[in-house]
């Protein structure tokens, strides 16, 4: 860490280090860039709470058609990002293909999950209705209750903490330099002509200041805070809460899943997500209550009972940690990518549900405009442009 009013500079600072900002700092400190990434409490980081889904396809939701062409792209990019990562790495990072097996307890969450289907088989996913008794095939721990199922082989998931410590290692091998401080500004100058204000540097809470002449905040739910932002990008994150469940098979125990299961509980909308070592995710909560990361009673019964409801066997199962992570979202549920003005800022945030994977890609559309390309067109429809109402507001 600089002491303070020691002069730092890099090519590129970043304002903090989830799966986001640090993916980001890996292939910019790749591509040649001398890197410094911030972020003072890690620990707090909605992706070390994610439960590592990589769902294009059961997030595939009606209206959001731009959503899932990015989502898809995300995860068209995933395995060769997280092969590299192992490679320079040397860690696994858990990619799983099984695919997710959505599941209907009564015959109205059957109607509810058949509307979707059609939906996203319009919209070219694939899909296979299963009955009961073929939903139990592929997960005999199943209850015979449950109504019926669809099969999307396109979802995969990752084990996000694997593959978040993966991107640090890979980060730090990379050269990039980190500073464990807050962000508190985004200090900018105007050009030589008074007019073109242009970032020259990051305020930290601690440390002083480093010059840089790009800057990009990756900060997730935080993001807002940093000054310097135009205003209607600091208004344009909020966090939202939500809470999980680890659970660990006893020792000797086979595992009870292999899929990811998402089910919906007479309205109620769960999942269990599988690692190869023996934890299974049980997820989450969706909840606008600020920055709030308590762990309530009321979910963890929710959870349990909702998933025990379609997986009995959950019971056996160890409850090894509660937790509670703060998702980054937006007025319309998409990211926020690209270059924001000033000139050489760039904002990469509000990923909300698919941040894990979403940051692969993210990392590729973020270096290119550092290295003056232009993204790939599925970011077109996220750039920070669409919030800023007022030109010239800050
Ligand atoms: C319960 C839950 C389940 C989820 N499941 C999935 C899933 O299955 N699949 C999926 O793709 N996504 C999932 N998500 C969403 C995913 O976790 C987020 O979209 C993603 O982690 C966002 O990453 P990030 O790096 O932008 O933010 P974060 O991971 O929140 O990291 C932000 C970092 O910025 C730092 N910071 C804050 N302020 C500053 C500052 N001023 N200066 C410097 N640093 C700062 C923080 O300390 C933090 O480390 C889930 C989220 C939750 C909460």
């Amino acid at each position: 860490m600089p002491a303070k009013g020691v002069a730092v500079t890099a090519d590129v600072v970043i304002a903090g280090g989830g799966v986001i900002g640090t993916a980001i700092a890996w292939r910019a400190a790749a591509a040649g860039l001398d890197v410094v990434l911030a972020d003072p409490a890690y620990g707090d980081a909605a992706s070390l709470v994610a439960a590592g889904m990589l769902a294009p396809v059961s997030e595939a939701l009606f209206g959001e058609g731009a959503l899932l062409r990015v989502n898809l792209l995300a995860l068209a990019r995933f395995p060769s990002f997280a092969a590299e990562l192992e490679q320079v790495t040397g860690h696994r990072v858990g990619l799983r293909r099984e695919g997710t097996l959505a599941v209907a307890f009564d015959a109205g969450d059957y109607a509810a999950l058949t509307r979707l289907t059609a939906f996203r088989r319009s919209a070219g996913l694939e899909a296979e209705e299963l009955d009961s008794r073929a939903c139990r095939k592929l997960e005999s721990f199943l209850t015979p209750d449950v109504h019926g199922g669809v099969l999307f082989p396109g979802d995969w998931s990752v084990d996000n903490r694997r593959y978040a410590a993966a991107l640090r290692e890979a980060a730090a091998a990379a050269g990039v330099r980190v500073v464990r401080d807050r962000v508190t500004a985004v200090l900018t100058a105007d050009g030589a002509d008074g007019a073109n204000v242009r970032v020259r540097g990051a305020a930290l809470a601690e440390s002083g200041e480093i010059g840089s002449d790009r800057v990009v905040v990756a900060a997730g739910s935080w993001s807002g805070a940093v000054h310097g932002l135009p205003a209607g990008l600091r208004s344009a994150v909020r966090p939202v809460k939500g809470q999980l469940l680890r659970l660990r098979h006893p020792d000797g125990m086979p595992p009870v899943l292999t899929h990811t299961i998402r089910a919906t509980v007479r309205g109620a909308d769960v999942y269990l997500v599988p690692r190869a070592d023996g934890e299974v995710i049980v997820g989450a909560t969706q909840e606008e209550r600020g920055p709030d990361l308590t762990v309530t009673a009321g979910a963890v019964h929710d959870l349990l009972h909702d998933a025990m409801s379609v997986l009995p066997v959950t019971s056996e199962l160890i409850l090894a940690e509660t937790c509670a992570g703060l998702r980054p979202g937006t007025p319309d549920n998409g990211p926020i990518v690209g270059d924001a003005g000033p000139g050489g800022l760039l904002l990469a945030t509000g990923h909300y549900r698919n941040g894990i994977l979403m940051s692969a890609a993210t990392a590729d559309a973020a270096v290119a405009c550092l290295t003056g390309r232009a993204p790939a067109p599925e970011w077109e429809p996220f750039g920070p442009g669409r919030f800023l109402t007022r030109q010239g507001e800050r």
